[in-house]
């Protein structure tokens, strides 16, 4: 249920308001925007509709749950959700671009990489230190050494990075180190992940799986949300459809119609939609003129010496010309991506 409160509600009616509703053992979810303060009540239904909440002052207006996603959503969070990571704000006018080798290789390729990422206007950098390979005997990843390369490389640029975490037992590892924590395809429905990345305090990166429909990444995301996280950014990185010619199919209208079903910031991940380099600024282009927040998008110094992904990979300059053209287009939609150095 979630409860608008009137514009001249007390403190004191909001207080009554929330001790009638944890009194009968509701959980309570705030979101006091610049207008209105809207409560959102978590539990079972039947029980509020027995409250008559919409009779007790201060309480303008009171909606059933339409939707299954409630704190994910716009009915109860109309404003857009801003995520703040170090200087980094995601979800505001600025389109930001984290870049990165797919994954951490060694610490001399990710800072040559991380650099050349920040000289083309990158605000943040991505490689991934644990891997979900589709095949056990593909590369799999540093672990925990990827992660000092990583928070070296982040020493060395002042970016902040995103890296995925892959199970609930190196949720406390990857902690310690990530700026951002990701979770992959693979596990955008791994429930008890999603409830442990949910009960700490770092920004989560949430793709979206292959096979994954819009309503059910978003209760993904409310999973997270649900246990107190409410800094999560969805990413749309390809579904799996008939088509082969491109690695996934972009789904390029879920933006839009996430943009208006959640308040939550929404990024794109061209590069494992497209698979192949060829396809991954235009992707990115087109990213930016749907409304995405950032993008995800994998650079490499020599992208024919990557550990993985390689095909899909950007060299420096060709990053850096991506970026060049998203300035372009964000700038025809009122929005801003960072200048590169030499700009
Ligand atoms: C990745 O981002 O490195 C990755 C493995 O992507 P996805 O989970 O979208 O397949
Ligand atoms: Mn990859």
């Amino acid at each position: 249920m979630i409860i608008v409160l009137r514009p001249d509600a007390s403190e004191e009616q909001y207080k009554q308001l929330v001790d009638k509703i944890e009194s009968q053992g509701l959980r309570v979810h705030v979101s006091k925007g610049t207008e209105r303060t809207i409560i959102g009540a978590i539990g079972d239904e039947r029980i509020l509709q027995n409250l008559s909440i919409d009779a007790m002052p201060g309480v303008e207006n009171v909606l059933p749950i339409l939707k299954p996603y409630k704190l994910a959503s716009r009915d109860f969070h109309p404003e857009k959700s801003k995520i703040q990571v170090r200087d980094v704000v995601i979800g505001g006018d600025e389109v930001i671009v984290a870049g990165g080798p797919c994954s951490v290789e060694t610490g001399d390729s990710l800072l040559k990489t991380a650099m050349a990422v920040k000289a083309a206007g990158g605000k943040m950098l991505r490689a991934g230190a644990f891997k979900p390979r589709t095949s056990p005997y593909d590369f799999q990843g540093l672990g925990e050494d990827g992660l000092k390369i990583l928070d070296e490389a982040r020493s060395a640029t002042g970016l902040p990075f995103i890296t995925e975490v892959m199970e609930t037992r190196t949720v406390e590892l990857v902690y310690q180190y990530a700026d951002v924590l990701q979770i992959g395809a693979r596990n955008t429905q791994n429930y008890n992940l999603l409830k442990e990345v949910g009960q700490t305090d770092k920004p989560v990166l949430l793709k979206r799986g292959m096979s994954v429909s819009i309503k059910e990444f978003m209760l993904a995301a409310e999973y997270i949300l649900s246990e107190g996280n409410q800094k999560v950014i969805l990413c749309e990185r390809g579904i799996r459809t008939f088509e082969t010619a491109t690695r996934n199919t972009l789904d390029i209208a879920s933006v839009a119609v996430l943009h208006y079903e959640t308040h939550l910031p929404v990024w794109i991940d061209p590069s494992h939609a497209a698979g192949n380099w060829r396809w991954v600024t235009p992707l990115a282009r087109a990213a930016v003129a749907i409304g995405a927040d950032g993008l995800i998008v994998e650079v490499h110094v020599k992208p024919e010496n990557a550990w993985s992904d390689g095909a899909q990979t950007l060299r420096p300059d060709k990053f850096s010309n991506l970026m060049a053209e998203i300035r372009k287009v964000a700038e025809a939609i009122g929005r801003t991506v960072a200048p590169g150095e030499s700009a």
